[in-house]
């Protein structure tokens, strides 16, 4: 089987009907960066930046986070990476913060709202990013955005650290692309005010089932009784496609789902064409992805989630579709 994969390492990952579908790899930590070779991945869909913070000692200076976030542009070549700024509180940690007691952690005080709040690491970590993007392009987007007003105020801080460092004479990236997570529920009913203003998306399913199921992702006992490959979760995401194809802007998904072949395959069908999945998942979803009529998949699969609801699961039948293909 490993050899079967390596040996798809060069193969573009295109179905037999003809969809490219852009496979990439997420990353956190200097260790990660080989994989973008070996896997053959088209980029890094997900840099995870709070893993450095996770690992050190100390809150890492902004030269650190520079030059890490320079170690992964150049390990990726001309293939793109797309950094997400700090996504720590929840379940992520830094021993040497004080913690703050919450009684629901994944619904507390994290991720872009610690950064708005804290505008101070945000805009250390932005000047750090925009001055190792110099000269190339960069692609950022920001964690838990629950509402549009916080992805305004996010990138109001980029803009004014573009403006910080053109005004000191530093060379800026060549482009900015910001955008966006996809994992608060709310933002669902959100699509056509955060279509306009990001310049794209990117699912994060698994903080997406947890709060849309209300089931911790931590928690087994509760985060396997629900399918994510199921109506409620495949019609949000299918709706999240249309609406991304109407305002023109391009949509990925970063979480686990992608990494499970059954999973890749249901997202091809709903129209996704940019996945980032875990390394060890690229030669497995390739394998299949090659083998998928995604036409075939779109006419057996997507009237399903028109019906009424019997059975929410539809696993099942995407399973024996696999099976016949
Ligand atoms: C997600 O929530 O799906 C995601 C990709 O981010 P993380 O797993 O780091 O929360
Ligand atoms: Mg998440």
């Amino acid at each position: 089987r490993q050899a079967q994969y390596r040996a798809l390492r060069d193969r573009p990952c295109v179905t037999k009907d003809g969809c490219a579908v852009a496979l990439m790899i997420n990353a956190g930590l200097t260790i990660d960066l080989p994989h973008i070779e070996e896997t053959g991945a088209a980029g890094v869909g997900l840099f995870r930046t709070e893993l450095q913070f996770m690992v050190a000692d100390a809150l890492p200076r902004t030269n650190e986070q520079y030059s890490l976030y320079r170690a992964v542009l150049d390990a990726a070549g001309k293939k793109p990476v797309t950094f997400r700024t700090l996504d720590i509180g929840g379940d992520k940690v830094l021993p040497y913060m004080r913690n703050i007691d919450e009684e629901n952690p994944a619904l507390g005080w994290r991720a872009i709202r610690l950064g708005l709040d804290r505008p101070g690491l945000l805009r250390s970590q932005v000047r750090a990013l925009l001055r190792a993007a110099g000269g190339r392009e960069l692609r950022l987007m920001f964690p838990m955005v629950a509402v549009v007003e916080e992805f305004d105020k996010a990138k109001e801080l980029v803009e004014l650290e573009l403006t910080h460092l053109r005004r000191h004479g530093h060379m800026l990236p060549e482009r900015v692309h910001v955008g966006t997570m996809l994992e608060v529920p709310s933002l669902l009913f959100q699509l056509d005010e955060l279509l306009e203003r990001v310049d794209f998306l990117s699912v994060g399913s698994n903080d997406l089932m947890q709060f849309l199921y209300a089931a911790d992702r931590g928690n087994t006992r509760v985060s396997d009784r629900f399918d994510p490959l199921s109506t409620p979760v495949l019609r949000a995401l299918k709706d999240v496609i249309d609406k991304a194809k109407k305002h023109n802007k391009p949509v990925a998904l970063c979480g686990e789902l992608a990494s499970q072949p059954i999973g890749a395959l249901a997202l091809a069908i709903l129209g996704f064409r940019q996945m980032s999945l875990s390394p060890s998942a690229v030669g497995p979803v390739k394998a299949m992805l090659l083998e998928l009529d995604c036409r075939k998949g779109e006419k057996e699969i997507l009237p399903l989630l028109e019906q009424p609801i019997g059975s929410v699961s539809i696993r099942h039948k995407l399973e024996s579709f696999a099976a016949a293909e």
